[in-house]
């Protein structure tokens, strides 16, 4: 296996989910809308929308705050205050009741593939990738990106297309110009891999142009030219593929077959450091993560295990560590099945790498890898193996929320409820913080001041 997705698909569930959602859209809160035909384009937009939260994780204040109301003018919060009485609110504000709900930052998701729909199996993977055209795969994504924001993700990385070239672009600006719905997205487009290390593979020899999930690059130079290609093309982050091939030895380390070399990696980093990108690296086992980390890369990508030296320099170089737990038990049973075995027994590696990461005081940012399962599956089961490893559902939600904005560079947009930021703000019913399963029922959710989901 080469790499996360040489693995196996399953059932490819391209469940066509229609009407998941009710957007509620306020003409005030669509920034740069481009299309003319908006349902309600003609309802008049409120001076201010009030928030009655009966619970408040504002990510700010310590301790959970108790009724308040969040004042949200156009797409920004304006005021955090205790909850007024009704006639204390301007004549033309309304009022939307969350007064037995728990309010909470929009989630970020720094891990997904809006482009993909599942890929426990190679035939899942390769599916996708000989038989879906890139028109097809990005309507597909549309709908991911609409149960995204379903679940309470208002903002995602994608990292990556998987061969559906810079599709994710695309899908990025028809969010930010209204014209499809799902949160804000920062891109990673191509990705990066050496040859013969990325799916599909394994196909006849004299058909030179199998398509690959990722864009191919050798020597510096070349890596290089790949690099000032997709930030041309839109890339906000550079994702580069580090390892695959894994095996566990007798003491538990996860080994791998290491990428690209130290001369191509660095090249990588620096052309994307040096255009002010930063870069994502996948890496499983042992050697991707030394490398990753080596030469400086922002973040690594599922890090299933981590030498107790590479996480001191994690945190030394503030490099974070996305784990993405979630995927790697969901995918272990068919992979195990299919004969990868190796799948199955790194999941306990993988939950000890969690822990000992989390003592080492690296900086963990939630991610998932949806889209490497379906859609249809909430990401926010990640959040109760981030306790079970050792997280309190606190630290679980901060991860989603200020750590998440951190590594996106959004601190100053998203992450916290406060005057100023953008009104991303997600409800639901009861406390996450005593139940972290919680965060699966969000039922409320506003992304920049408009209201997509309500109870
Ligand atoms: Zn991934």
């Amino acid at each position: 296996m080469s790499s996360w997705r040489t693995m196996w698909l399953a059932v490819a569930a391209v469940v066509v989910l229609s009407g998941m959602m009710t957007a509620e859209r306020r003409p005030a809160g669509q920034p740069r809308a481009a299309v003319p035909a908006q349902a309600s384009a003609a309802q008049k937009a409120p001076a201010s929308i009030y928030l009655r939260c009966g619970m408040l994780i504002d990510e700010k204040t310590e301790q959970p705050r108790r009724n308040v109301d969040l004042v949200i003018e156009g797409e920004n919060i304006k005021q955090v205050q205790a909850a007024s009485y009704d006639q204390m609110m301007p004549k033309d504000a309304v009022l939307i009741d969350l007064s037995h709900e728990t309010c909470l930052p929009g989630l970020i998701d720094t891990h997904t593939h809006t482009l993909l729909t599942g890929d426990v199996t190679e035939e899942d993977y390769n599916k996708q990738i000989l038989q879906e055209s890139d028109a097809y795969r990005a309507i597909v994504a549309t709908q991911a990106a609409r149960l995204a924001l379903s679940y309470g993700f208002t903002t995602i990385r994608d990292l990556e297309t998987e061969g559906a070239g810079y599709a994710d672009v695309d899908l990025k600006h028809a969010i930010e110009r209204g014209i499809t719905e799902g949160p804000r997205m920062r891109v990673a487009t191509r990705a990066l891999d050496v040859t013969g290390a990325y799916p599909v593979l394994g196909f006849r020899w004299d058909w030179p142009d199998w398509p690959h999930g990722v864009q191919v690059c050798d020597g510096p130079v070349g890596c290089r030219i790949a690099v000032r290609e997709q930030i041309s093309k839109g890339a906000d982050w550079i994702k580069t593929y580090l390892d695959g091939g894994y095996r566990v030895t007798a003491n538990g380390v996860v080994e791998d077959r290491p990428t690209f070399t130290m001369e191509e990696l660095n090249a990588i980093v620096d052309e994307a450091h040096r255009e002010n990108h930063p870069v994502a690296s996948h890496a499983i086992g042992i050697n991707g993560v030394h490398n990753g980390v080596t030469a400086g890369v922002n973040s690594i990508e599922h890090g299933m295990y981590i030498a107790p030296d590479d996480l001191k320099m994690m945190v030394q170089k503030g490099i974070y560590y996305v784990p993405t737990l979630f995927v790697g038990e969901y995918v272990a049973q068919g992979r195990a099945a299919a004969g990868a075995k190796v799948w199955e027994q790194m999941v306990a590696i993988h939950g000890d790498t969690f822990k000992r990461a989390l003592n080492a005081g690296v900086k963990i940012a939630f991610g998932t890898d949806a889209g490497g399962f379906a859609w249809t599956v909430n990401p926010a089961q990640e959040f109760p193996l981030m306790v079970k490893y050792g997280m309190t559902p606190a630290q679980a939600i901060r991860s989603a929320t200020v750590t998440a904005a951190e590594l996106l560079g959004l601190q100053d947009e998203v992450g916290t409820i406060e005057p100023g930021k953008y009104a991303d703000i997600v409800a639901l019913p009861g406390d996450p913080l005593s139940d972290v399963t919680d965060l699966e029922k969000v039922n409320f959710v506003m992304k920049g001041g408009v209201v997509y989901k309500k109870p």
